[in-house]
């Protein structure tokens, strides 16, 4: 099959051609990109073109594709039968590996991000008995309906559904405030001083590009809600296991974390990490109820466990040393180009923004220039490099990125910040 066989027999199977909607490349006003395989910081296309991939598959290719290890974990475990729908020594044995590296004293696997902060947030409101939750712009959380949510019209409103289907009554229990403003934070809590079970929050935001977090307004998460009684999630999907062995680090005080992507190894997979006194409210233990017929499956164990046992405290400083140069790299072609963009960094992550400094909150990156990111997604693509197709996902370095590929990506961009911004 080639690239337009595929795209022509998906869009008369799946909705607008795909199975999740970043993946039809509406936003860089392309076509879907079909891809046949990866190989190390490569992917390839159906029709045979290779690109430095800094998709990483949203987050979880953190060795690049397909590393050897990890096949052949995964093929050892479906050796051993797929699905047993009951408790196996892979589970023990990738949680150990997490409660060791995090210090979470129980966790719960589930099958996806998304059902990992929508039980998260089940857990907030049974250990509270309060059913107002806060998020804030720009994060996301997954598609559970409590947190499609977009902002109400005033700052400290209730927030309004942010799709089609998702009831008001629901979109209504959750308010959505400026992130990196305390003071918003602090409103909120005066005026709701014992509605809120929960604020939640991405560590490092990376789903509007990545946004930095101003340290006083970490400090006032980490202790206005809890001076109220309200639990912390630090949504941590993205960045456990991204940026250090184990967690982030950046809300240390979170009462309740939730994880996934690189835990998985490529296969779906959340996490639900705390105390017992919150964890053990999960049932069979206690009242809040969450089941999964793939919950904790084989073959996701062995490839998260084969995983995290390659990602040692040398990997991360690999990590960064490469990540660096590339973020080096762009600052200089950007400055070359009189391009205005600039660039953000945590560790592995990276975003570069169509705009001249980088975003605080979300109303500052949607002022980024995006059709300036459409241009240089396809100049990029052009020269086989594949970023995200969106200026509001973030780039992903891993440990098959060296140097070489590097350069390339550095050359590739110089000339396509020239095409992107004439
Ligand atoms: N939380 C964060 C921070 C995410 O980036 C994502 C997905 O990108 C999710 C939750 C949802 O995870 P999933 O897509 O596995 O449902």
């Amino acid at each position: 099959m080639t690239n337009q066989s595929i795209r022509e027999a998906a869009a008369g199977l799946f909705p607008g051609g795909v199975n999740s909607p970043v993946r039809s490349y509406r936003s860089v006003g392309g076509d879907p990109l079909p891809i046949v395989r990866g190989a190390g910081p490569y992917v390839f296309d159906a029709d045979g073109a290779r690109y430095i991939d800094y998709v990483g598959g949203f987050g979880p290719a953190i060795l690049g594709h397909a590393r050897p290890e990890v096949t052949r974990a995964i093929a050892e475990a479906a050796a051993d039968g797929l699905a047993f729908g009951a408790l196996g020594p892979r589970e023990v044995e990738l949680a150990a590996v997490i409660r060791d590296a995090t210090g979470l004293e129980r966790l719960r696997f589930l099958n996806s991000g998304t059902e990992a902060t929508m039980t998260a947030i089940r857990i907030a409101r049974a250990a509270t008995g309060r059913d107002l939750v806060v998020k804030f712009d720009g994060c996301y959380h997954g598609h559970s309906d409590g947190l499609l949510v977009r902002a109400g019209s005033g700052v400290a409103t209730l927030g309004m559904s942010d799709s089609a289907g998702v009831p008001q009554a629901v979109a209504g229990l959750t308010a959505v405030l400026p992130y990196n403003d305390p003071a918003a934070l602090i409103r909120w809590f005066d005026a709701h001083p014992a509605d809120t079970a929960a604020v939640i929050v991405e560590s490092i935001p990376a789903n509007v590009g990545i946004l930095a977090p101003d340290p006083e307004f970490l400090q006032v998460l980490q202790a206005v809600p809890r001076a109220h009684g309200a639990l912390l999630i630090a949504d941590e999907i993205i960045t456990g296991f991204r940026l250090a062995r184990g967690l982030s680090g950046v809300l240390p005080a979170a009462d309740l974390v939730t994880l996934g992507k690189i835990i998985g190894g490529g296969l779906p997979i959340g996490a639900i990490g705390g105390p017992a006194r919150l964890l053990g409210l999960l049932a069979p233990e206690g009242p809040v109820y969450q089941a999964g017929t793939f919950s904790a499956n084989p073959a996701v164990m062995a490839a998260g466990l084969a995983t995290l046992q390659l990602l040692t405290p040398a990997a991360y400083q690999r990590l960064e040393q490469v990540a660096r140069h590339l973020e080096n790299g762009l600052r200089t072609a950007i400055r070359r180009a009189e391009a205005p963009a600039s660039v953000v960094r945590y560790g592995s992550m990276l975003s570069l923004f169509f705009r001249p400094e980088p975003p605080r909150d979300y109303a500052q990156a949607r002022e980024a220039d995006t059709a300036a990111f459409a241009r240089f997604h396809r100049a990029m693509r052009a020269r086989g490099v594949l970023i995200p197709p969106s200026q509001f996902e973030t780039w992903f370095v891993s440990l098959a990125h060296n140097e070489p590929e590097i350069d390339a990506t550095v050359c590739a961009a110089a000339e396509a910040l020239r095409e992107a911004c004439p």
